[in-house]
């Protein structure tokens, strides 16, 4: 890697993404899409199994519905998208790919090719979705250099903007409120000179700006249902096309005290004025949950909202009048839009990849970023009293990063052949509650060990919220390569396969 190496940062988002680049001068801008817009719609339309990605994609959701796909990063996790497209099952990392493919044609055409980026993700992002991520960047044919959380990239934005990096300033607290068009996060940090320490996180990956939409979908569609007695969200087509109506109305509502929405179908067509209050009442619940994970997020972090000395406002949802007024109701300050809400968590990803390469080159830190865990990390095992599986808690949720636990188990039984560990992430004791992140299988154990033999397992979060497994068994001198088969995660060769498909680049020895 060189210094010429372009530092290229992307923001996958839910809705929309976003792609920056830092140059050599220090400046970063997000780059303009074919389009010549600088944000593009994370919409995929399938046709014969390519896909036409961003603007056009959305365009065509009120006639051909079945072939797009929406939010596929709220899906990120599962191993397939929630919906058949094409009569054919994708898993969401491969529709992220398309899209992440679509923002690097179209960068390349400016900066020329590249392959090294980062890619950000919600704080609140599990090990599994985050090794999605990479694995969507990797299938787009990129090398993706860091994964990092969205409220951290949109906290180096912010201190890039105002001078802050590299400056031995007084120590800020800063809170990170990010609604997106899907996820939901809100982050503690602690910005002191050159570094970016996290406090604490939380957040809702089911919760963002397309839940509001979908409230005015609904409060439509009913007055449509009792004037007509036909529903349009029973047809995809019209479902959308109502959609992208609600979700035009909900941005005029951030600017004007009305707006009017049409619903047309079947022929028949009804037009419906919502008013700002109106809109702020039928969604207040999902305020309400926005703001609760606020408050619990500060006092996780142990500060006061006195401690606290910007409240960063990310996302385009946050624009949202009635977001603000909450935030300035609950901190006692008003919140800070300094940073542009789409644009910002992806020129921070771009700094931070500026960062890394001019690290690699052999150049002294500009700054440090130190993260926390997301989730708890446990392992499943069976509660003695009750015969029930549990999850025993190894990492907390939001521990300094990295960190690396070690759990000794014993062998059950003389000459027991292997081992196998069920790691889960999540803040409840029932397995049931968490996330199943895989199983860590450790076979070959060498012959004859007797039952009750020490077995070491060493469970280590690096920094980027990736979690590595470690197995020694110390009587009979061995460390054991063992198996982390994570849960739903696509096996090398698809990836490989993908990659060629999607990217047209060959196979890397990555990973
Ligand atoms: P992001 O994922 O940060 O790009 O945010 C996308 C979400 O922000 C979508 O749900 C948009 O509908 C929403 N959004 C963008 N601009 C506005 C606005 N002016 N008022 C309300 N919501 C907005």
């Amino acid at each position: 890697m060189n210094e010429n190496t372009p530092a290229i940062g992307i923001d996958l988002g839910t809705t929309f993404s976003a792609i920056a680049k830092l140059d050599l001068s220090g400046t970063v801008m997000t780059l303009m899409n074919a389009e010549g817009d600088r944000i593009t719609p994370s919409v995929a339309l399938f046709e014969g199994g390519q896909a036409i990605v961003g603007k056009e994609a959305l365009k065509a959701i009120s006639t051909e519905a079945n072939s797009i796909a929406l939010c596929a990063k709220r899906d990120m996790g599962s191993k397939v998208f929630h919906q058949a497209i094409e009569n054919k099952q994708y898993p969401p990392e491969v529709i992220e790919a398309f899209i992440l493919n679509k923002l690097r044609k179209d960068a390349e055409a400016q900066v020329g090719p590249f392959s090294k980026v980062v890619i950000t993700v919600p704080a609140y992002f599990d090990e599994v979705r985050r090794k999605a991520t990479q694995d969507a960047g990797y299938m787009a044919g990129f090398e993706v250099l860091d994964i990092i959380n969205e409220p951290t990239a949109a906290a180096l934005a912010f201190g890039y903007q105002h001078g802050m990096l590299g400056q031995n300033s007084a120590p800020e607290n800063i809170l990170v409120y990010d609604l997106g068009g899907g996820t939901f996060d809100v982050t503690i940090m602690r910005v002191c000179g050159n570094e970016f320490t996290t406090l604490a996180t939380d957040g809702d990956v089911q919760l963002g700006g397309f839940d509001w939409d979908n409230r005015l979908v609904d409060l439509v569609a009913d007055r449509f249902v009792s004037d007509f007695y036909a529903d349009p969200r029973e047809d995809v087509c019209a479902r959308g096309k109502l959609w992208r109506e609600c979700e035009d109305a909900k941005r005029t509502l951030s600017s004007r005290s009305k707006a009017t929405i049409t619903c047309d179908y079947q022929g028949l067509s009804k037009r419906v004025e919502i008013t700002r209050e109106e809109f702020e009442q039928l969604t207040q619940d999902l305020l309400d949950r926005t703001r609760f994970t606020t408050v619990q997020t500060l006092q996780a972090s142990g500060l006061q909202w006195e401690e606290i000395s910007r409240v960063l406002l990310v996302g385009g949802s946050s624009r949202m009048p009635m977001v603000r007024e909450m935030l300035r109701q609950v901190s006692g300050r008003e919140p800070d839009t300094g940073a542009s809400a789409d644009e910002a968590v992806a020129m921070g990803a771009a700094i931070h990849a500026g960062h890394l390469i001019s690290l690699s080159a052999g150049n002294p830190p500009s700054f440090k970023i130190r993260n926390v865990n997301s989730h708890s990390l446990g392992v499943i095992g069976m509660d003695p009293a009750t015969r029930l599986p549990r999850v025993g808690v190894l990492i907390p949720r939001n521990t300094k990063l990295p960190v690396r636990v070690r759990r000794n188990f014993k062998t059950q039984k003389a000459n027991q052949k292997s081992l196998l560990v069920q790691i889960a992430e999540g803040e409840s004791s029932s397995p049931d509650n968490c996330t199943f992140i895989g199983c860590c299988k450790v076979p070959h154990f060498p012959p004859n060990l007797p039952a009750g033999t020490a077995v070491h397992v060493t469970f280590e979060y690096s920094p980027d919220g990736r979690l590595k497994v470690d197995v020694q068994i110390p009587d009979a001198n061995t460390e054991i390569s063992q198996e982390f088969t994570r849960e739903n995660n696509l096996s090398k060769t698809l990836l490989d396969g993908w990659r060629s498909y999607i990217s047209g680049e060959e196979p890397t020895d990555y990973q």
